[in-house]
């Protein structure tokens, strides 16, 4: 079965499949773990941990074994001034400055019990317990693997194509590595809200997604310039990707827009909007008369710029003031009212969602999807980053 047709618009990804490469690239740090910052915003003070897997047990700041679980077992680790109060049911009642929950054995699992939280919380490997002025500081050192597949099933949801959840592996583990230092004053790599990415102790994945994460195993995409790369990527383009450098200023070689027919007819393809025009000039902060009735402007590629006569503005900052789903929108003024008729959702950076779902739908493999949408990439085993 081949998916080139010739003379088709997609005839010419065949040449872009990616080099599966082994590469240096210049990282501040590489790990196999990723330490997350987890339930940061929810400021606990008492938490109740449970081994589910494996074995655990607990240290004190010295690294020494103040406890070793049961199976049966759980232990409350509350906040009390700037210590921190264990117990158990079998006998534990210290008082430390910090601990270490510490798992080992296959699979290593714990459950943590959360004030707010309907259900239990399942975490891997281990956890850093600190008080903080604002609460309980806690923090997953989890397995890199263990961690992507928890953010893929977050990101994706449920029933894609099982190369589809390959390719948000690569981006996710990608995103990880490449941002280990931004938590670094907080005391871990990255959080477990959105401000990073969504990782959540409440979703377990699937087969389906471990499976496929464990398929890319390792694997993180460089650019050119063998640096890991900014993995952006968002719903729909709309049939076209922006380039990073009219939404986001600075320029990188594997952000060039480039044409997609593969997301046109997903649902979040096009959308409209209508906006009184004299709240549309007032917000452009645009005098009266540069708009009027019967003005029509269009794109019919991306445009960094909406013009009307000496007057522009950047379609990102018309995104941003009327919360627009893209900047790719044609306009059409009627009774006094600015009609846009706009394609795609999100800022049309870097990989397109539902087209590469398309794609992937359709057979191509993940390294001919990355490889359409990020320019010039590679791919490397994260063990071959040179510190
Ligand atoms: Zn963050
Ligand atoms: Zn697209």
């Amino acid at each position: 079965m081949t998916y080139f047709k010739s003379g088709s618009s997609n005839s010419f990804i065949g040449c872009l499949i990616l080099m599966i490469s082994i590469s240096s690239a210049f990282v501040g740090r590489v790990s196999a773990q990723v330490r997350v910052g987890i339930l940061v915003k929810q400021n606990l003070r008492t938490v109740l941990i449970s081994p589910a897997q494996g074995k655990y047990i607990l240290t004190n700041e010295l690294s020494d074994t103040i406890y070793t679980f049961r199976t049966d077992d759980a232990v409350s680790v509350s906040q009390v001034g700037d210590r921190l109060v264990v117990k158990s049911a079998y006998g534990l009642n210290d008082t430390l400055t910090s601990c270490f929950l510490i798992g080992s054995g296959n699979g290593a699992a714990f459950k943590m019990r959360v004030g707010n939280e309907p259900q239990d919380l399942l975490y891997y490997d281990s956890l850093q317990i600190l008080p903080e002025t604002k609460g309980l500081r806690l923090v997953n050192a989890v397995s890199v693997e263990r961690y992507v597949s928890r953010v893929v099933q977050a990101e994706v949801g449920y029933g894609a194509a099982e190369e589809y959840y390959k390719i948000q592996s690569i981006i996710c583990r990608t995103y990880a590595i490449r941002n280990l230092e931004r938590h670094a004053l907080d005391g871990y790599d990255v959080c477990d809200h959105e401000h990073c990415q969504v990782y959540s102790g409440s979703k377990n994945p699937t087969d389906e997604v471990v499976k496929a994460t464990a398929a890319t195993s390792g694997l993180v995409m460089l650019s050119a310039e063998n640096d890991l790369i900014l993995s952006a990527f968002h719903s729909n383009c709309g049939g076209q990707t922006a380039n990073s450098e009219d939404v986001w200023k600075e320029e990188r070689s594997y952000l060039k827009s480039v044409n997609d027919t593969f997301c046109l007819s997903s649902r979040s393809a096009t959308w409209e909007k209508s906006i009184e025009l004299a709240e549309f000039s007032a917000q452009l902060g645009w005098s009266n008369g540069v708009l009027a009735n019967d003005f029509g402007w269009k794109q019919p590629d991306r445009k960094k710029y909406f013009t009307a006569g000496s007057d522009s503005v950047e379609t990102a900052n018309i995104r941003r003031l009327f919360g627009l789903r893209s900047t790719y929108f044609d306009i059409e003024i009627t009774n006094g009212n600015v009609n846009l008729t706009g394609r795609g959702y999100g800022h049309g950076v870097g990989l397109c969602q539902q087209g590469a779902m398309k794609m992937a739908e359709a057979g191509y493999t993940y390294s001919q999807i990355l490889g359409y949408y990020y320019k010039g990439v590679s791919l490397a085993q994260i063990s071959s980053l040179q510190p």
